[in-house]
């Protein structure tokens, strides 16, 4: 089925979105999809939520790291 696949590669590049960058053409693709699906535009929404999450958990796991490493190293 066409919409199916066009489901899953819409999810496929919603992945990708977070990883990496989308070239202009899957980027208009995906949210020209986006924009006719609203199953993909759910799913793209908890894909941020995801995302979020993730990049404030390494934010606060590198803050960890620095105070740590601010411990570690004596001031001159
Ligand atoms: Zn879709």
């Amino acid at each position: 089925m066409k919409s199916m696949y066009s489901c899953k590669h819409a999810t496929t590049l919603m992945s990708k979105k977070l990883e990496t960058r989308l070239s202009f053409r899957e980027w208009v693709w995906l949210y020209t999809h986006l924009a006719l699906c609203a199953n993909c535009r759910r799913c793209y929404r908890q894909f941020k939520l995801l995302d979020k999450a993730n990049k404030s958990r390494r934010a606060f796991m590198q803050n960890i790291a620095a105070s740590q490493a601010s411990h570690i190293t004596p001031k001159s």
